[in-house]
């Protein structure tokens, strides 16, 4: 228990380091402890007095200063790790932020199913076993148009259940130009060799004919497969199948066709003012499985879907790794109350954040960027100069890379007007003092200025609160 004694001064001068007892005797000690607990702040305490010893500095700090680091310690020990942002990034589906932000309806039915039990996998008619996907398969279909729906953990375990399920030791046939990469590790050739299958790849890169996969189609064949191209374009001297073709196709020779769709939409886009994307339910018009991530267009939570014709999700769904890859009651309950709202479309764009978010008009955006400047330049006075600007978001998650949506932001540039290198590490400081607030504030660098893009701002005043901590 040396950390606990007070140690002598050295021949350099150190005062006298105070023991751990006298601290805790101090009045300052008391809230502390009461707060945190007497252990923790026994260990805050003797970790400053051990940084006290070790550091260079020649004389030991008074102990109500030692209080006050300990404090400072226990509160960032408090802090959890995993927290809310603001996500002024202008990516509005930003996977490393946490993809889409849940409705209060789909808040409230998980708090509502967490506390107690639930009927999970109780059928409340016959008293007997129920099937979880139950509660959202009904839901699904009619949303969709497909015969049957099964939840699993991401979109990523869908695909992989699904060519494990359907084509374990088999070939499955995929165009050349779409053995894509989807963000990190998903990477199509790669998941396909984990599922067991045999990549049959056909065409080229940029054209792929239809009589490429009737050559291609035969009795090793388990699965012709389509991937919806999310992150990237191939444009200029190109060609696909029609839809329709391949699956007329695929029909005759009696293999199915599964498409992975990436982001689900479940809405027409266009309707709302946003760049067109297939929805599950045109995208099941010529195809007899669709897979889908739940927190991308969809606007709920962390899920991904196999939607389609009700054989191949029986399936599926007997396949031992729809166990190891299933949801939990958490997720139902806010996949369920987000599907409900696409049952009042005319309130879609209101209730659903993500819909609410991208449908914001620019004008509105900008109005609030004038609105926020002079209160932002207040709280940054001498620090920042604070300006407004045009600029882009983007949907995110793959959804239309290269589109992307009208907006404003406000500007944080240097106080001295300065560019260049110098701008560029005053952005980065600033960007970093930014993230250290108590709801971190996420935004971009661009030409020596951090730019908050505002389209994802709802909570004004709670955003104004966290810049009053700001330390820069
Ligand atoms: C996003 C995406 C995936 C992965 O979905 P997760 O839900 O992130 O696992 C797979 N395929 C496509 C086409 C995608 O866009």
């Amino acid at each position: 228990m040396t950390s606990a004694l007070a140690t002598a001064g050295s021949a350099t001068g150190h005062r006298r380091i105070p023991s751990v007892e006298r601290l805790l005797a101090r009045p300052e000690a008391a809230p502390l402890a009461e707060m945190h607990g007497r252990t923790a702040l026994v260990e805050a305490l003797r970790a400053v007095l051990d940084g006290i010893r070790s550091g260079a500095d020649p004389a030991a700090p008074e102990e109500a200063t030692i209080l006050v680091a300990a404090g400072r310690r226990l509160a960032a020990e408090r802090q959890p790790s995993l927290r809310p942002v603001f996500n002024l990034t202008g990516t509005v589906l930003h996977t490393n932020l946490g993809r889409a932000l849940l409705p209060r309806q789909a808040v409230a039915a998980v708090a509502a199913v967490m506390a107690g039990a639930c009927n999970l996998e109780f059928d409340l008619a016959s008293g007997a076993r129920g099937e979880r996907d139950s509660h959202v398969e009904a839901l699904l279909c009619r949303l969709t148009g497909a015969e049957a729906a099964l939840v699993v953990n991401n979109n990523a375990a869908a695909v992989f259940l699904l060519l494990n399920a359907l084509a374990m030791r088999k070939e499955v046939v995929v165009s050349r130009g779409e053995l894509v990469e989807i963000g990190g590790s998903f990477r199509v050739p790669d998941v396909m060799a984990r599922a067991g299958c045999r990549l049959r790849e056909v065409g080229t890169t940029n054209r792929t004919h239809l009589r490429d996969f009737a050559d291609a189609i035969g009795p090793r064949t388990g699965l012709v497969m389509k991937v919806h191209p999310s992150n990237y374009e191939i444009r200029g001297f190109t060609a696909q199948p029609g839809e329709a073709e391949l699956h007329a196709l695929c029909r005759e020779r009696g293999v199915p066709l599964a498409l992975d769709l990436g982001s689900g939409s479940l809405v027409d886009l266009a309707r709302h003012g946003l760049p067109p994307e297939p929805t599950v339910r045109t995208a099941l018009a010529a195809a007899d499985l669709v897979t889908f991530s739940g927190d991308k267009l969809l606007g709920a939570v962390q899920c991904g879907v196999i939607a389609g014709r009700a054989d191949l999700v029986a399936r599926i769904r007997k396949s031992p790794l729809k166990r190891a890859l299933r949801v939990d009651k958490m997720t139902y309950a806010a996949l369920e109350a987000t599907l409900r709202l696409y049952l009042h479309p005319e309130r879609l764009a209101a209730d659903l954040p993500t819909l609410r978010l991208l449908t914001r008009p620019q004008g509105d955006i900008a109005a609030q960027a004038e609105r926020l400047a002079p209160e932002v330049a207040r709280r940054l006075a001498g620090r920042a100069q604070v300006g407004t600007a045009p600029c882009s978001s983007q949907i995110g998650s793959g959804a239309l890379p290269v589109e992307s949506l009208p907006s404003a932001a406000l500007v944080l540039s240097a106080p001295d007007g300065s560019t260049g290198r110098k701008a560029g590490g005053w952005s980065r400081r600033l960007a970093a003092a930014l993230r250290a607030l108590p709801v971190p504030v996420i935004g971009r660098i661009a030409d020596g200025a951090v730019l908050l893009d505002l389209r994802t701002l709802e909570d004004e005043p709670g955003f104004l609160a966290s810049l009053d901590a700001l330390a820069f």
